[in-house]
């Protein structure tokens, strides 16, 4: 098998559920590990550094860029967000299989980089209902959800750029569905 093929990608509007269907793919298949992110945002409550994100400056940041150690990056709502080359490098090399939960810009430079990557798109099932979960989590104020819903529109409207759409209506079942699609892939 191609090791690229090792690379699952998962992107969705904030809110649209990909930590928690992630978190539950990788109980149900603990041999899948996660990439972690390094940012610029501040931690939210409760996130820890080295298993959220790696907390990073802006400085900190950009000498990991000029220093060509980011796979990709983007910005995002005014930070910074990218995926450090050695959370991924190694583990394809041995055949583990990556799981990178990014946004689109991010995705679609993996794709580039990695085109036998399998890149999936998270929806939920309307805006309403994503508006309803940013303000039910309390971790954003009213204006930054705003923010995070105008991102939102953009993103899905680069849902068709992705290898497969899964809409998230049920936790289970949408870990389910994107175990059956990299199960399918890494077959083929
Ligand atoms: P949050 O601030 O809610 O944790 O993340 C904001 C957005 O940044 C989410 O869409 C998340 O998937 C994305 N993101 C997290 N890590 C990375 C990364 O390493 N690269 C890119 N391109 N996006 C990321």
């Amino acid at each position: 098998m191609n090791k690229q093929r090792c690379l699952l990608v998962v992107s969705g509007p904030s809110g649209a559920g990909k930590d928690t269907v992630v978190a539950r793919l990788m109980q149900t298949h603990p041999e899948i590990e996660i990439s972690v992110s390094a940012t610029t945002r501040a931690p939210r409550a409760g996130e820890v550094e080295g298993v959220n994100y790696y907390y990073l400056s802006d400085a900190e940041f950009e000498a990991k860029i000029a220093r060509g150690e980011m796979l990709e990056y983007a910005g995002y709502c005014g930070r910074y967000y990218g995926t450090p080359k050695s959370e991924v490098d190694g583990r394809l090399d041995a055949g583990i299989t990556v799981v990178l939960v990014i946004e689109v810009q991010g995705a679609a430079n993996v794709k580039r980089l990695y085109p036998e990557s399998t890149l999936i798109f998270l929806m939920p099932p309307s805006i309403e209902e994503l508006r309803a979960r940013l303000l039910g989590r309390g971790t954003e104020s009213a204006e930054a959800v705003e923010r995070r819903l105008e991102r939102a529109k953009e993103e899905m409207a680069h849902a068709g750029e992705y290898d497969f759409t899964v809409v998230n209506r049920d936790i289970d079942a949408c870990a389910k569905e994107i175990w059956r699609i990299l199960r399918a892939r890494q077959s083929e």
